[in-house]
């Protein structure tokens, strides 16, 4: 049975007082039956760990470097981040990937990093409105998960989000039946490589615009075990409406 999870990346947002945000959705679900986590800005990582009551919401980072430790000015190692109180790390996010030209490979390695730090990757893959509209979508996830994903994953340390760049912030979503296309052809690629059973562990998160109003929708897909969620996870309100929805699934 895999449990569902509610991610949350708050980007580049939130200073001090953004943490009642996250005290509030907290105290909202003191023991929830899916797992909600908050990734909020490394510089808020630490008091977001502490702001959280246990058995509760979950913190994470939003990257990490792909080595221990080192000469990387502005770097965070795997391991600072769980030292801080994380729990997970979303990787190879679009954003990243653009802005910082991050390669299948780079993330591969973050991804390693995360798995000796004991934290579980949320390795996030998807495709440009061109590569849609080329039908090139099922390839370019393909070599994603080929390329970004390393050996040996299981649910205990990795998670993987589709987020179709077009669909990021944007207000437009997919089809459910062309979520439904990917998130199928997402396992079926994952147990091809990994086999059957650790395939069937690993938690497949939608990416991309989730609402309260169209979470039920979203959720209602097979093989879609959550959402990972930037600008609708800011207030613990719209958070909750899509917390709810993933609950009643
Ligand atoms: C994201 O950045 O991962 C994301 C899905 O953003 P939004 O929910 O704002 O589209």
């Amino acid at each position: 049975m895999r449990r569902k999870l509610a991610a949350g990346n708050w980007k580049m947002n939130g200073t001090a007082t953004s943490l009642a945000e996250l005290e509030k959705l907290s105290s909202l679900y003191p023991n929830p039956d899916i797992d909600i986590l908050i990734c909020p800005p490394a510089t808020l990582l630490h008091r977001a760990a502490q702001a959280v009551q246990a058995n509760s919401v979950i913190v994470g980072g939003q990257d990490c470097h792909a080595l221990v430790a080192g000469a990387h000015t502005g770097d965070l190692s795997a391991e600072m981040l769980k030292d801080a109180g994380a729990e997970y790390v979303i990787l190879g996010h679009s954003e990243r990937r653009q802005d910082h030209g991050e390669s299948d490979e780079l993330v591969r390695a973050k991804a390693i990093a995360a798995k000796d730090a004991g934290l579980i990757a949320i390795v996030c893959v998807g495709e440009s409105i061109e590569q849609r509209e080329a039908a090139e979508t099922l390839d370019v996830i393909g070599e994603q998960i080929s390329g970004s994903i390393p050996d040996q994953p299981i649910g205990e340390n990795l998670v993987v989000a589709y987020e179709p760049i077009w669909a990021i912030g944007t207000g437009k979503i997919p089809t459910l039946d062309q979520i439904c296309e990917v998130h199928d052809f997402m396992r079926t690629k994952l147990a091809d490589r990994f086999g059957a059973d650790s395939a069937s562990s690993i938690r497949l998160l939608y990416g991309g615009s989730v609402k309260p109003q169209n979470a039920s929708e979203i959720f209602s897909v097979s093989n879609v075990d959550g959402a990972l969620v930037g600008g609708a996870s800011l207030k613990a309100e719209d958070f909750s409406g899509i917390i709810q929805a993933l609950e009643n699934a």
